[in-house]
């Protein structure tokens, strides 16, 4: 580029002089023709009758004028005599300085002459006698006089070259910096600036570029920080899935081996049985609620209006008698035709995990408040409440307080998780607040 910018100065700067020259030139020689004329003028005032009309008049005459050429003429342009020429030149009534002469009394020219083979700038007279006396100095043609100043002009020219090369590589070295300085800016992802004019425009395109860079990374990122948390819960959750089965497994491998030894009491043997029935039913609820959990992300199913007033009714009429079993009471504040978009399996399974939650962790003879309206659903209990620090964790999957009490309820810390899994997908918010050994209360706001 550096180079560049130099030859187009260079190439700039020598047609510059060129035209200079040619058109110096020109004036030159113009302004050197208007001197001739007159002199040419001068000259011809010092002409006397004193100069016969021969030849030797016109030497004399041209002595006279330092050598400048003297051809004298009869009335019609015949030559009568020449300072330069023996005789024999015809007749210049051709001539347009001899034309202007005979016509308007004077006439002047400037061209070739075919008789002395050179450029010559003629002034013809006509004078009293009938006569025309014409006079001619030498003069140098335009080009002859560009040709003259060639060598002054490549003098000049390698001085302005040499100029030129300094000028350029200064001139150069601001406008290439400024530039350099940006390019190196964007490339470290600094906010360019930039102290020209001109080249704010492109400091904005640089700097908009970067912001764009720097939004795909950060996307980038954020897509590879999501896909790290998605393989770490999904790790966890195979480690939670595997911890679950083992329990059971191991308890129905145990008792199927010892009943294999035998040597069992039957009353031994009714309770091996008995386990080994109980673990493998629970062992079936853990793999169907786990698939529940699992399905609930693919599931693509149409929302549709559900009457929630109906349903939990309905669900609070089926659960009853397991809350009599441990004497709870439950107050019903549900209001009526409170219609939801959802769909009927996910309801109850919210409805159904919370209310039975309520139950389950209550304290015997304690009570349940359900309320329904169409902003929200709570579930509220007396029971033995969740300590603060437990509260965020509730929702998680695999999350049980009490890990002895998991064993003997069947619960897999699935119920919670399942039930915000279905909010977040619906678009509602679940939450709990909690006293420790007063009770608790789950909310979800539509
Ligand atoms: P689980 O099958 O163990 O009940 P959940 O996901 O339903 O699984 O609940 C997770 C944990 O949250 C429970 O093990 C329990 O410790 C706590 N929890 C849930 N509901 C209540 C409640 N109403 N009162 C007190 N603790 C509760």
């Amino acid at each position: 580029m550096k180079w560049r910018i130099w030859l187009l100065s260079l190439g700039i700067t020598l047609v510059c002089v060129l035209i200079f020259t040619f058109a110096a030139t020109q004036v030159y020689y113009r302004s050197s023709i208007n001197d001739s004329k007159n002199y040419l003028r001068v000259y011809m005032n010092g002409f006397s009758g004193e100069y016969p009309l021969n030849a030797e008049g016109a030497k004399e005459f041209s002595e006279k004028l330092n050598g400048a050429r003297v051809t004298f003429m009869d009335g019609q342009g015949n030559v009568l005599a020449d300072s330069l020429a023996d005789g024999g030149m015809g007749n210049h009534s051709d001539r347009s300085e001899v034309i202007d002469a005979i016509l308007h009394g004077e006439g002047f020219a400037v061209r070739g002459s075919s008789t002395v083979g050179k450029n010559m700038a003629y002034y013809c007279k006509s004078f009293d006698g009938g006569f025309l006396v014409r006079i001619a100095l030498f003069t140098d043609s335009d080009w002859k006089i560009f040709a003259n100043t060639l060598p002054t002009l490549l003098e000049f020219s390698a001085i302005i070259i040499a100029l030129c090369a300094i000028i350029a590589f200064i001139s150069t070295y601001f406008i290439i910096t400024p530039v350099k300085k940006l390019a190196e800016d964007a490339a470290a992802n600094s906010k360019v600036v930039s102290k020209y004019s001109e080249l704010r425009p492109v400091a904005e395109i640089l700097n908009e570029r970067n912001r764009d860079i720097k939004r795909q990374l950060d996307e980038i990122n954020k897509e590879k920080e999501l896909a790290e948390k998605a393989r770490a819960s999904k790790d966890e959750f195979i480690s939670n899935v595997t911890h679950e089965m083992n329990t059971p497994l191991t308890s129905i491998h145990g008792y199927a081996e010892l009943l294999d030894a035998g040597g069992m009491s039957s009353e031994q043997q009714r309770t091996a049985y008995k386990t080994i029935l109980n673990q493998s039913e629970r062992l079936t609820n853990l793999i169907a609620c786990i698939i529940n959990y699992s399905e609930i992300d693919s599931d693509g199913l149409q929302s549709y209006e559900v009457d929630f007033s109906a349903l939990a009714k309905e669900m609070l009429c089926a659960l009853k008698p397991e809350a009599d079993k441990r004497n709870i009471s439950i107050a019903e504040r549900i209001d009526e035709g409170v219609i939801i978009m959802s769909r009927h399996e996910r309801l109850s399974e919210i409805f159904g995990n919370l209310v039975r939650n309520a139950i389950k962790y209550n304290k015997h003879g304690g009570c349940i408040t359900v309320t329904l309206n169409s902003r929200e659903f709570t579930v509220e209990d007396t029971g033995i409440g969740i300590a603060p620090e437990n509260l965020d964790k509730v929702f998680s999957r695999f999350f049980t307080v009490d890990k002895s009490h998991n064993g003997k309820n069947g619960g897999f810390g699935l119920g919670l998780a399942v039930a915000k899994k279905i909010c977040i997908k619906s678009g509602w918010e679940i939450s709990v607040e909690s006293v420790l050994g007063k009770g608790s209360k789950f909310k979800v706001k539509f």
